[in-house]
């Protein structure tokens, strides 16, 4: 079973970076490959305590040079159909804004010129079984059940020191209504490109003066930074912080803006540019934006690696070739004279024969007359279904009586060495 991760923009965190202390966990290599592929949002056993998986290079697998060329040219084929599809998005909208190619594929997927999809060399990719994956807590953000204050951490170091005050004994809630009872956030904001952003009393804004995407944190009017979470709306896109001083709500409902798209745009100078970034609040377990895109090759060990080439892209005409003189087929199509050939002397045939003649000669009597446009208007439908359904009882004939479907029982590979082949493909960052 191959496991590739899907060309489609997934989060490259800087978080990633940030946090060495990823942990690792054991699951079956099918789980692993699919359920908690790399940046796959879940929780343990019991539903307690989100977690994001990170990649994490597995054990390494020896795979023949075809297959790793039939993997890659996979690869480069889904990743260019997903670059077209999205590039193409808008084409008959052309009152949309032109889609840029470094918002449909991440920038290590496309050319020099950032213009056109370009899978890196063979030699940036790591091929490995899913042996094993890391994981960190994600999204670091927390909400007190009892009062709705809020609090969110950049890094897990950060979430690490203040953990001791959102034990039930640390009141962080400035009226000390009641004792905090604190669980992780389960929404997260994601945007179509694949990115997602945990939720914070602010907003991801492009600053004209640093030339940047900047995450700005939201100070109420009263000077307060602590916040409280409106979740009363069935509508997750519909909750909105509040001060937890003043009770003022910071705006009427929470929106965020795409970090990514922000610095690819620029200045946003119209509703059209703000549509672009805005990202949709979602369950986490339920991520639009992301899924796993899976394939299936067979490794075969020994001398069938001459065969296998004629998968390839390209060979088709070889391959044809290849069916034909394997299996006996004719390379030139049938004609009238081969099944005459092939029912000459045969009692049993000259029921079928007979059909078969008289069928090719009613297709061409109809041709003739729909060419010469003989056939009335409301008529012609009725004789092109009449055409064809000649054609597929001719055919039905022509192929029962020369040929035999399968020639002999012969399945390639059965006797050689086969082995699922597994693989993560490493981003190459
Ligand atoms: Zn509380
Ligand atoms: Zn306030």
């Amino acid at each position: 079973m191959e496991k590739i991760k899907t060309p489609a923009k997934s989060k490259a965190t800087s978080m990633e970076k940030k946090e060495p202390k990823a942990k690792v966990m054991s699951r079956s290599r099918n789980q692993l490959a699919t359920s908690y592929a790399p940046e796959s949002f879940f929780t343990f056993e019991g539903g307690l305590g989100a977690c994001i998986s990170r990649s994490s290079a597995g054990e390494y697998i020896q795979l023949s040079d075809t297959t790793i060329s039939l993997i890659y040219e996979r690869m480069n084929e889904l990743g260019r159909a997903w670059f077209e599809a999205a590039m193409g998005a808008r084409a008959t909208d052309v009152k949309q804004p032109e889609v840029m190619p470094v918002q449909c594929v991440e920038a290590a997927l496309l050319d020099a010129d950032r213009a056109n999809f370009l899978l890196p060399g063979v030699d940036r990719f790591y091929l490995c079984r899913p042996s094993h994956m890391e994981y960190t807590p994600a999204p670091l953000a927390f909400v007190c059940r009892t009062c709705g204050l809020f609090r969110d951490y950049d890094d897990l170091n950060e979430l690490d020191k203040d953990l001791p005050y959102l034990a039930p004994d640390h009141c962080q809630d400035p009226k000390k209504a009641r004792k905090c009872d604190w669980e992780q956030l389960d929404v997260i904001f994601v945007h179509w490109s694949g990115n997602w952003e945990q939720p914070f009393p602010g907003q991801w804004q492009w600053s004209d003066k640093e030339a940047k995407a900047v995450k700005r944190r939201d100070i109420c009017i009263c000077g307060s930074q602590k916040f409280r979470i409106n979740r009363r709306s069935p509508a997750i896109g519909d909750w909105f912080f509040t001060c937890a001083v003043c009770d003022k709500p910071l705006s009427q409902k929470w929106l965020q803006n795409d970090e990514d798209t922000l610095r690819m745009l620029g200045n946003l100078n119209d509703a059209q540019g703000l549509t672009e970034v805005r990202m949709q609040a979602a369950p986490y377990r339920a991520s639009s934006a992301y899924y796993v895109k899976s394939d299936l090759f067979i490794d075969f060990k020994d001398g069938n690696q001459q065969l296998l080439t004629r998968l390839r892209p390209g060979r088709k005409e070889e391959l044809k070739d290849f069916i034909a003189s394997t299996y006996g087929f004719a390379v030139q199509s049938i004609t009238d004279e081969d099944v005459r050939k092939a029912c000459e002397g045969k009692p049993e045939c000259t029921k079928e024969f007979a059909n078969y003649l008289s069928a090719v000669a009613t297709i061409a009597q109809a041709r003739e007359q729909l060419e010469k446009d003989l056939v009335p208007e409301g008529m012609k439908p009725m004789v092109q279904n009449f055409v064809d359904t000649a054609i597929i009882a001719s055919l039905t004939v022509s192929q029962e009586k020369s040929f035999v479907w399968p020639p002999t029982a012969r399945t390639h590979g059965e006797s050689t060495n086969q082995e699922n082949a597994e693989l993560v493909a490493d981003r190459g960052d």
